[in-house]
Protein backbone atom coordinates (compact mmCIF):
# COMPACT_ATOMS: atom_id res chain seq x y z
CA UNK A 1 0.00 0.00 0.00
CA UNK A 2 2.59 1.94 1.11
CA UNK A 3 4.77 1.63 -2.24
CA UNK A 4 1.32 2.39 -4.27
CA UNK A 5 1.25 5.69 -2.38
CA UNK A 6 5.02 6.87 -3.13
CA UNK A 7 4.01 5.66 -6.93
CA UNK A 8 1.50 7.64 -7.47
CA UNK A 9 3.01 10.37 -5.57
CA UNK A 10 6.37 10.03 -8.60
CA UNK A 11 4.25 9.30 -11.85
CA UNK A 12 0.57 11.30 -11.17
CA UNK A 13 -0.01 14.77 -12.06
CA UNK A 14 -2.09 15.96 -8.86
CA UNK A 15 -2.65 19.38 -8.24
CA UNK A 16 -2.58 20.67 -4.96
CA UNK A 17 -4.16 24.42 -3.90
CA UNK A 18 -2.07 27.18 -3.20
CA UNK A 19 -3.27 27.80 0.59
CA UNK A 20 -1.45 24.47 0.96
CA UNK A 21 1.86 25.37 -0.39
CA UNK A 22 2.77 28.63 0.90
CA UNK A 23 4.43 29.32 4.15
CA UNK A 24 3.00 31.69 6.16
CA UNK A 25 5.15 34.19 5.81
CA UNK A 26 4.54 33.75 1.89
CA UNK A 27 0.95 33.88 2.79
CA UNK A 28 1.61 37.56 4.31
CA UNK A 29 3.36 39.02 1.46
CA UNK A 30 0.70 37.62 -1.02
CA UNK A 31 -1.86 39.35 1.40
CA UNK A 32 0.46 42.14 1.01
CA UNK A 33 0.38 42.34 -2.44
CA UNK A 34 -3.34 42.02 -3.31
CA UNK A 35 -3.50 45.11 -0.78
CA UNK A 36 -1.60 47.17 -3.46
CA UNK A 37 -3.48 45.59 -6.66
CA UNK A 38 -6.67 46.40 -5.39
CA UNK A 39 -5.87 50.32 -4.79
CA UNK A 40 -4.58 50.10 -8.29
CA UNK A 41 -7.55 48.58 -9.17
CA UNK A 42 -9.53 51.10 -7.73
CA UNK A 43 -7.54 53.92 -9.08
CA UNK A 44 -7.46 52.34 -12.90
CA UNK A 45 -10.61 52.02 -14.39
CA UNK A 46 -10.04 53.01 -17.61
CA UNK A 47 -6.94 52.47 -20.29
CA UNK A 48 -6.18 56.17 -19.53
CA UNK A 49 -6.29 55.63 -16.15
CA UNK A 50 -3.65 52.70 -15.94
CA UNK A 51 -1.39 54.67 -18.50
CA UNK A 52 -1.05 57.77 -15.35
CA UNK A 53 -0.49 55.45 -12.88
CA UNK A 54 1.91 52.71 -14.89
CA UNK A 55 3.42 56.33 -16.12
CA UNK A 56 3.57 57.64 -12.38
CA UNK A 57 5.25 54.46 -10.43
CA UNK A 58 7.72 53.61 -12.78
CA UNK A 59 8.77 57.31 -12.64
CA UNK A 60 8.81 56.55 -8.88
CA UNK A 61 11.48 54.00 -9.75
CA UNK A 62 13.34 55.55 -12.39
CA UNK A 63 12.20 54.97 -15.70
CA UNK A 64 12.47 58.27 -18.11
CA UNK A 65 10.46 59.08 -20.96
CA UNK A 66 13.86 61.13 -22.56
CA UNK A 67 16.68 58.64 -20.73
CA UNK A 68 20.08 59.19 -21.29
CA UNK A 69 22.13 57.14 -23.44
CA UNK A 70 23.54 55.60 -19.51
CA UNK A 71 19.81 55.31 -18.23
CA UNK A 72 18.98 51.22 -18.31
CA UNK A 73 14.89 52.47 -17.47
CA UNK A 74 12.65 53.07 -20.70
CA UNK A 75 9.50 54.37 -21.01
CA UNK A 76 7.19 55.50 -23.99
CA UNK A 77 3.30 56.14 -23.81
CA UNK A 78 1.27 56.24 -27.09
CA UNK A 79 -1.40 58.54 -26.50
CA UNK A 80 -2.03 58.36 -23.49
CA UNK A 81 -4.13 54.40 -24.20
CA UNK A 82 -0.83 52.10 -24.40
CA UNK A 83 2.13 52.44 -22.58
CA UNK A 84 5.86 50.52 -22.37
CA UNK A 85 8.76 50.09 -19.87
CA UNK A 86 11.89 48.55 -20.52
CA UNK A 87 14.65 47.54 -18.34
CA UNK A 88 17.85 47.14 -20.67
CA UNK A 89 19.73 44.48 -19.67
CA UNK A 90 23.23 42.99 -20.24
CA UNK A 91 22.73 40.54 -23.46
CA UNK A 92 23.11 42.20 -27.26
CA UNK A 93 19.37 43.55 -28.13
CA UNK A 94 19.58 41.38 -31.19
CA UNK A 95 19.27 38.21 -29.13
CA UNK A 96 15.79 38.80 -28.04
CA UNK A 97 13.63 40.54 -24.84
CA UNK A 98 11.48 38.83 -22.44
CA UNK A 99 8.26 40.71 -23.26
CA UNK A 100 4.93 40.46 -20.97
CA UNK A 101 2.39 42.00 -22.69
CA UNK A 102 -1.01 42.62 -20.60
CA UNK A 103 -4.15 44.87 -22.26
CA UNK A 104 -5.57 47.68 -20.33
CA UNK A 105 -9.16 48.15 -21.80
CA UNK A 106 -11.78 46.69 -20.12
CA UNK A 107 -15.83 45.92 -21.09
CA UNK A 108 -17.73 49.34 -20.65
CA UNK A 109 -19.66 51.78 -22.52
CA UNK A 110 -19.03 54.38 -24.08
CA UNK A 111 -21.00 57.31 -24.36
CA UNK A 112 -22.60 57.90 -28.02
CA UNK A 113 -21.05 61.04 -29.73
CA UNK A 114 -23.65 62.87 -29.74
CA UNK A 115 -25.45 61.25 -26.34
CA UNK A 116 -27.62 63.57 -24.40
CA UNK A 117 -31.50 63.55 -24.39
CA UNK A 118 -34.51 63.86 -22.54
CA UNK A 119 -37.70 61.69 -22.77
CA UNK A 120 -40.95 61.27 -20.74
CA UNK A 121 -39.30 64.27 -18.11
CA UNK A 122 -35.98 62.97 -18.07
CA UNK A 123 -32.07 63.22 -18.97
CA UNK A 124 -31.06 60.59 -20.88
CA UNK A 125 -27.59 59.93 -22.30
CA UNK A 126 -27.31 57.26 -24.78
CA UNK A 127 -24.71 54.27 -25.30
CA UNK A 128 -22.61 51.63 -27.61
CA UNK A 129 -21.14 49.14 -25.38
CA UNK A 130 -17.40 48.27 -25.70
CA UNK A 131 -16.41 44.72 -25.85
CA UNK A 132 -18.09 41.40 -24.80
CA UNK A 133 -20.89 42.45 -22.16
CA UNK A 134 -24.02 40.56 -20.81
CA UNK A 135 -26.15 43.46 -21.20
CA UNK A 136 -28.35 42.06 -18.27
CA UNK A 137 -25.82 42.57 -15.96
CA UNK A 138 -25.28 46.44 -16.35
CA UNK A 139 -29.03 47.69 -15.73
CA UNK A 140 -29.49 48.49 -12.01
CA UNK A 141 -26.42 49.13 -10.78
CA UNK A 142 -24.21 52.53 -9.83
CA UNK A 143 -22.20 53.72 -12.63
CA UNK A 144 -19.72 56.28 -13.09
CA UNK A 145 -18.32 58.45 -15.55
CA UNK A 146 -15.05 58.52 -16.91
CA UNK A 147 -14.36 61.28 -19.94
CA UNK A 148 -11.85 62.39 -21.49
CA UNK A 149 -13.08 65.58 -23.43
CA UNK A 150 -11.26 67.87 -25.72
CA UNK A 151 -13.35 71.36 -26.02
CA UNK A 152 -14.04 73.73 -28.91
CA UNK A 153 -10.24 75.39 -28.59
CA UNK A 154 -8.80 72.34 -27.86
CA UNK A 155 -7.90 72.16 -24.11
CA UNK A 156 -8.40 68.84 -22.60
CA UNK A 157 -11.02 68.11 -19.54
CA UNK A 158 -10.85 65.09 -17.68
CA UNK A 159 -13.48 64.41 -15.91
CA UNK A 160 -14.82 61.78 -13.34
CA UNK A 161 -18.09 61.53 -11.79
CA UNK A 162 -19.24 58.80 -9.39
CA UNK A 163 -16.45 57.64 -7.74
CA UNK A 164 -15.63 59.93 -4.71
CA UNK A 165 -18.64 58.67 -1.87
CA UNK A 166 -20.07 62.55 -1.97
CA UNK A 167 -19.97 61.99 -5.67
CA UNK A 168 -23.61 61.42 -7.53
CA UNK A 169 -23.50 58.69 -9.59
CA UNK A 170 -25.58 57.48 -12.58
CA UNK A 171 -27.64 53.99 -13.96
CA UNK A 172 -29.63 52.37 -16.72
CA UNK A 173 -33.41 51.83 -15.18
CA UNK A 174 -34.67 48.02 -15.70
CA UNK A 175 -38.06 46.83 -16.03
CA UNK A 176 -40.15 45.96 -13.30
CA UNK A 177 -40.90 42.50 -13.03
CA UNK A 178 -44.70 43.00 -12.86
CA UNK A 179 -44.72 44.42 -16.72
CA UNK A 180 -41.51 42.63 -18.20
CA UNK A 181 -43.23 39.11 -18.87
CA UNK A 182 -43.96 39.77 -22.47
CA UNK A 183 -40.93 42.32 -23.40
CA UNK A 184 -38.00 40.44 -21.99
CA UNK A 185 -38.66 37.36 -19.33
CA UNK A 186 -40.09 35.34 -22.07
CA UNK A 187 -37.16 36.12 -24.73
CA UNK A 188 -33.85 34.42 -25.02
CA UNK A 189 -31.77 36.28 -22.57
CA UNK A 190 -29.45 37.85 -24.82
CA UNK A 191 -32.41 39.63 -26.64
CA UNK A 192 -33.86 40.75 -23.38
CA UNK A 193 -32.01 43.85 -23.55
CA UNK A 194 -30.93 45.40 -26.21
CA UNK A 195 -28.20 47.84 -27.00
CA UNK A 196 -30.48 51.13 -27.86
CA UNK A 197 -32.34 50.73 -24.15
CA UNK A 198 -28.63 50.65 -22.30
CA UNK A 199 -29.39 54.44 -21.55
CA UNK A 200 -27.92 56.22 -18.89
CA UNK A 201 -30.15 58.30 -16.09
CA UNK A 202 -28.77 61.55 -15.56
CA UNK A 203 -31.26 64.08 -14.49
CA UNK A 204 -34.81 65.05 -13.72
CA UNK A 205 -34.88 68.78 -13.16
CA UNK A 206 -36.68 71.18 -15.71
CA UNK A 207 -34.69 74.35 -17.09
CA UNK A 208 -37.24 77.14 -14.36
CA UNK A 209 -37.96 79.09 -17.98
CA UNK A 210 -41.18 77.22 -19.13
CA UNK A 211 -41.24 78.56 -22.63
CA UNK A 212 -37.67 76.61 -23.16
CA UNK A 213 -37.48 73.67 -25.48
CA UNK A 214 -36.45 70.50 -23.94
CA UNK A 215 -36.08 71.91 -20.71
CA UNK A 216 -34.85 68.85 -18.91
CA UNK A 217 -31.59 68.20 -21.45
CA UNK A 218 -31.31 71.96 -21.20
CA UNK A 219 -31.00 71.73 -17.66
CA UNK A 220 -28.21 69.80 -17.70
CA UNK A 221 -26.59 70.99 -20.49
CA UNK A 222 -26.72 74.73 -18.49
CA UNK A 223 -25.36 72.88 -15.41
CA UNK A 224 -22.25 71.04 -17.46
CA UNK A 225 -21.76 74.98 -18.73
CA UNK A 226 -21.62 76.60 -15.83
CA UNK A 227 -19.33 73.90 -13.86
CA UNK A 228 -17.33 72.64 -16.53
CA UNK A 229 -17.51 75.35 -19.45
CA UNK A 230 -18.74 72.49 -21.98
CA UNK A 231 -21.45 72.97 -24.57
CA UNK A 232 -23.16 70.08 -26.35
CA UNK A 233 -20.59 69.94 -29.28
CA UNK A 234 -18.03 69.51 -27.07
CA UNK A 235 -19.06 65.34 -26.86
CA UNK A 236 -18.67 65.04 -30.72
CA UNK A 237 -14.69 65.47 -29.69
CA UNK A 238 -14.53 63.46 -25.87
CA UNK A 239 -14.81 59.77 -25.00
CA UNK A 240 -17.13 59.49 -22.20
CA UNK A 241 -16.85 55.74 -20.82
CA UNK A 242 -19.10 54.66 -18.04
CA UNK A 243 -18.32 51.89 -15.58
CA UNK A 244 -19.53 50.01 -12.53
CA UNK A 245 -19.40 52.82 -9.65
CA UNK A 246 -18.37 50.22 -6.81
CA UNK A 247 -14.77 49.48 -5.39
CA UNK A 248 -12.59 46.70 -5.22
CA UNK A 249 -14.16 44.87 -2.07
CA UNK A 250 -12.33 41.20 -0.31
CA UNK A 251 -14.70 38.42 -0.39
CA UNK A 252 -15.98 35.72 1.69
CA UNK A 253 -15.88 34.46 5.29
CA UNK A 254 -12.50 33.83 5.12
CA UNK A 255 -11.57 37.30 2.80
CA UNK A 256 -9.69 35.14 0.08
CA UNK A 257 -11.23 36.41 -2.72
CA UNK A 258 -11.09 40.03 -4.95
CA UNK A 259 -14.10 41.20 -6.23
CA UNK A 260 -13.49 43.97 -8.68
CA UNK A 261 -14.35 45.69 -11.95
CA UNK A 262 -11.51 45.32 -14.71
CA UNK A 263 -9.65 42.66 -13.20
CA UNK A 264 -9.79 40.99 -17.27
CA UNK A 265 -6.77 42.29 -17.54
CA UNK A 266 -5.75 44.77 -15.19
CA UNK A 267 -4.69 41.90 -12.70
CA UNK A 268 -2.18 40.89 -15.21
CA UNK A 269 -1.18 44.60 -15.93
CA UNK A 270 -0.39 45.13 -12.19
CA UNK A 271 1.51 41.57 -11.69
CA UNK A 272 3.35 42.60 -14.55
CA UNK A 273 4.03 46.17 -13.84
CA UNK A 274 5.32 44.85 -10.34
CA UNK A 275 7.53 41.95 -11.64
CA UNK A 276 9.32 44.45 -13.79
CA UNK A 277 9.66 47.46 -11.19
CA UNK A 278 11.35 44.99 -8.93
CA UNK A 279 14.02 44.23 -11.39
CA UNK A 280 17.85 44.85 -10.62
CA UNK A 281 19.29 47.59 -12.54
CA UNK A 282 20.40 45.45 -15.18
CA UNK A 283 19.11 41.77 -15.68
CA UNK A 284 20.53 39.49 -18.00
CA UNK A 285 17.91 40.17 -21.03
CA UNK A 286 16.35 43.35 -21.78
CA UNK A 287 12.93 43.00 -20.23
CA UNK A 288 10.30 44.54 -21.57
CA UNK A 289 6.02 45.41 -20.49
CA UNK A 290 3.93 46.46 -22.86
CA UNK A 291 0.38 47.57 -21.76
CA UNK A 292 -1.99 47.29 -24.80
CA UNK A 293 -5.26 49.08 -25.31
CA UNK A 294 -8.36 47.84 -27.69
CA UNK A 295 -7.93 44.18 -26.88
CA UNK A 296 -11.91 43.94 -25.97
CA UNK A 297 -12.35 44.73 -29.39
CA UNK A 298 -10.27 42.89 -31.68
CA UNK A 299 -7.02 45.16 -31.30
CA UNK A 300 -7.40 46.98 -34.31
CA UNK A 301 -6.41 50.50 -34.12
CA UNK A 302 -3.16 52.77 -33.53
CA UNK A 303 -2.86 52.17 -29.37
CA UNK A 304 -3.72 48.37 -29.77
CA UNK A 305 -1.74 45.32 -30.56
CA UNK A 306 -1.85 45.36 -34.11
CA UNK A 307 -0.31 48.46 -34.28
CA UNK A 308 3.50 49.06 -34.75
CA UNK A 309 4.34 50.57 -31.07
CA UNK A 310 6.08 47.90 -30.58
CA UNK A 311 8.62 48.02 -33.64
CA UNK A 312 8.72 51.49 -32.40
CA UNK A 313 9.78 51.07 -28.74
CA UNK A 314 12.57 48.29 -29.56
CA UNK A 315 13.46 51.08 -32.28
CA UNK A 316 14.27 53.17 -29.69
CA UNK A 317 16.01 50.50 -27.70
CA UNK A 318 19.12 50.11 -30.40
CA UNK A 319 19.21 54.05 -30.69
CA UNK A 320 19.53 54.63 -26.93
CA UNK A 321 22.14 51.82 -26.76
CA UNK A 322 24.41 53.92 -29.46
CA UNK A 323 23.19 50.87 -32.00
CA UNK A 324 21.73 51.44 -35.69
CA UNK A 325 18.16 50.39 -35.45
CA UNK A 326 18.55 48.10 -39.13
CA UNK A 327 15.16 46.76 -40.09
CA UNK A 328 17.18 44.01 -40.17
CA UNK A 329 18.67 44.09 -36.36
CA UNK A 330 15.04 45.16 -35.50
CA UNK A 331 13.76 41.15 -36.91
CA UNK A 332 15.96 39.61 -35.57
CA UNK A 333 15.35 40.78 -32.07
CA UNK A 334 11.95 40.27 -32.22
CA UNK A 335 12.18 37.23 -34.12
CA UNK A 336 14.62 36.01 -31.04
CA UNK A 337 12.53 37.02 -28.43
CA UNK A 338 10.72 35.06 -25.39
CA UNK A 339 7.03 36.24 -24.32
CA UNK A 340 4.30 35.83 -22.47
CA UNK A 341 0.70 37.14 -22.92
CA UNK A 342 -0.60 38.07 -19.69
CA UNK A 343 -3.98 37.38 -20.04
CA UNK A 344 -6.66 35.81 -17.62
CA UNK A 345 -8.67 32.37 -17.61
CA UNK A 346 -12.35 31.63 -17.40
CA UNK A 347 -11.84 29.62 -13.70
CA UNK A 348 -14.92 26.54 -13.08
CA UNK A 349 -18.15 28.39 -11.99
CA UNK A 350 -19.59 25.90 -9.70
CA UNK A 351 -22.74 26.71 -10.77
CA UNK A 352 -21.95 26.15 -14.89
CA UNK A 353 -19.12 23.19 -14.50
CA UNK A 354 -20.13 21.42 -17.63
CA UNK A 355 -18.97 24.40 -20.30
CA UNK A 356 -16.18 23.04 -19.15
CA UNK A 357 -13.79 19.61 -19.53
CA UNK A 358 -12.71 19.63 -15.77
CA UNK A 359 -9.38 17.71 -16.57
CA UNK A 360 -8.09 20.59 -18.66
CA UNK A 361 -10.09 23.50 -17.03
CA UNK A 362 -8.47 26.32 -14.85
CA UNK A 363 -9.46 26.34 -10.69
CA UNK A 364 -9.53 29.31 -8.44
CA UNK A 365 -6.69 29.29 -5.96
CA UNK A 366 -4.43 26.57 -8.13
CA UNK A 367 -2.25 29.06 -9.11
CA UNK A 368 -1.36 30.96 -11.84
CA UNK A 369 -2.83 29.53 -15.31
CA UNK A 370 -0.80 28.26 -18.22
CA UNK A 371 -2.44 28.12 -21.55
CA UNK A 372 -0.85 26.58 -24.76
CA UNK A 373 -3.09 27.30 -27.11
CA UNK A 374 -6.23 29.91 -27.51
CA UNK A 375 -8.65 30.11 -30.23
CA UNK A 376 -12.11 28.03 -30.70
CA UNK A 377 -13.42 25.05 -32.11
CA UNK A 378 -10.50 23.12 -33.37
CA UNK A 379 -7.55 25.54 -32.69
CA UNK A 380 -8.60 28.29 -35.10
CA UNK A 381 -7.06 31.50 -34.43
CA UNK A 382 -5.09 30.32 -31.85
CA UNK A 383 -1.44 30.98 -30.67
CA UNK A 384 -0.07 27.63 -29.83
CA UNK A 385 3.09 27.41 -28.24
CA UNK A 386 5.75 24.76 -29.32
CA UNK A 387 5.98 21.93 -26.63
CA UNK A 388 10.03 23.43 -25.95
CA UNK A 389 8.63 26.48 -25.17
CA UNK A 390 6.00 25.36 -22.70
CA UNK A 391 9.24 22.63 -21.42
CA UNK A 392 11.12 25.41 -20.93
CA UNK A 393 8.38 27.77 -18.66
CA UNK A 394 7.70 24.74 -16.86
CA UNK A 395 11.18 24.04 -15.84
CA UNK A 396 11.33 28.25 -15.10
CA UNK A 397 8.51 27.97 -13.15
CA UNK A 398 9.16 24.81 -11.16
CA UNK A 399 12.54 25.59 -10.28
CA UNK A 400 11.19 28.80 -9.24
CA UNK A 401 8.56 27.67 -6.98
CA UNK A 402 5.88 29.76 -8.63
CA UNK A 403 2.98 27.59 -8.84
CA UNK A 404 0.84 26.87 -12.02
CA UNK A 405 -2.00 24.69 -13.71
CA UNK A 406 -2.73 24.48 -17.14
CA UNK A 407 -5.89 24.99 -18.69
CA UNK A 408 -7.94 25.95 -22.15
CA UNK A 409 -10.65 27.89 -21.84
CA UNK A 410 -14.10 25.55 -22.40
CA UNK A 411 -15.00 22.27 -23.84
CA UNK A 412 -14.07 21.52 -27.24
CA UNK A 413 -17.17 22.48 -29.04
CA UNK A 414 -18.47 24.72 -26.56
CA UNK A 415 -16.50 28.29 -27.54
CA UNK A 416 -13.12 29.90 -26.91
CA UNK A 417 -11.58 32.98 -27.22
CA UNK A 418 -8.30 35.05 -28.26
CA UNK A 419 -5.50 37.38 -26.91
CA UNK A 420 -3.03 39.27 -28.19
CA UNK A 421 -1.17 36.64 -28.17
CA UNK A 422 -1.36 35.78 -31.57
CA UNK A 423 -0.95 39.55 -33.76
CA UNK A 424 3.10 39.99 -31.70
CA UNK A 425 3.66 35.99 -32.08
CA UNK A 426 3.39 37.37 -36.06
CA UNK A 427 6.75 38.59 -35.63
CA UNK A 428 8.53 34.84 -34.55
CA UNK A 429 8.94 35.36 -30.65
CA UNK A 430 7.98 32.48 -28.46
CA UNK A 431 4.69 33.43 -27.07
CA UNK A 432 2.46 32.07 -24.51
CA UNK A 433 -0.55 32.91 -22.88
CA UNK A 434 0.04 33.24 -18.44
CA UNK A 435 -2.45 34.70 -16.66
CA UNK A 436 -5.05 34.65 -13.71
CA UNK A 437 -8.19 32.57 -13.79
CA UNK A 438 -11.03 34.36 -13.26
CA UNK A 439 -14.69 33.85 -11.66
CA UNK A 440 -17.58 35.89 -13.42
CA UNK A 441 -15.12 37.33 -16.29
CA UNK A 442 -16.11 40.13 -18.30
CA UNK A 443 -18.84 41.05 -15.41
CA UNK A 444 -18.99 44.23 -13.72
CA UNK A 445 -17.55 42.72 -10.61
CA UNK A 446 -15.06 39.85 -11.32
CA UNK A 447 -13.72 37.29 -8.80
CA UNK A 448 -9.94 36.15 -8.13
CA UNK A 449 -7.84 34.70 -5.85
CA UNK A 450 -5.43 36.18 -3.91
CA UNK A 451 -3.06 33.09 -4.46
CA UNK A 452 -3.82 33.25 -7.90
CA UNK A 453 -2.89 36.91 -8.20
CA UNK A 454 0.19 36.72 -6.39
CA UNK A 455 1.62 33.73 -7.98
CA UNK A 456 0.96 35.81 -11.34
CA UNK A 457 2.92 38.06 -9.96
CA UNK A 458 5.68 35.85 -8.96
CA UNK A 459 5.63 34.10 -12.11
CA UNK A 460 6.06 37.27 -14.22
CA UNK A 461 8.78 37.98 -11.98
CA UNK A 462 10.71 34.47 -12.56
CA UNK A 463 9.94 35.40 -16.62
CA UNK A 464 11.82 38.67 -16.51
CA UNK A 465 14.75 36.87 -14.09
CA UNK A 466 14.89 34.12 -16.18
MN1 LIG B 1 -8.31 39.71 -21.44
MN1 LIG C 1 -11.57 40.09 -22.07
Amino acid sequence: MKKTKELEKKLKLIPKPVWDQLSARERKSALAFCKGYKSFLDASKTEREVVRNVVSLSQKKGFLETPSEASLRYLKTNRDKSVALVTVGTKPLTEGFRIVISHIDSPRLDLKQNPLYEDVDLTLLRTHYYGGIKKYQWVAIPLAIHGTIIKKDGTKLNLIIGENDKDPVFTICDLLPHLSHKIQDSKKLQDAIVGEKLTILAGSIPFPDEDAKERFKLNVLDLLNKRWGLVEEDFLSAEIEVVPAFKTRDIGFDESLIGGYGQDDRVCTYCTLQAILSLQEQPEWTSIALFLDKEEIGSDGNTGAKSTFLELVVSDLFRLTGQTPTSDALRQALFNSKAISADVNGAINPNYQDVHEKQNAAKVGYGVCLTKFTGSGGKYNANDATAEYVGEIRRLFNEKKVIWQMAELGKVDEGGGGTIAKYLAEYGMDMIDCGTALLGMHSPFEVASKMDVYETYKAYRAFYEG
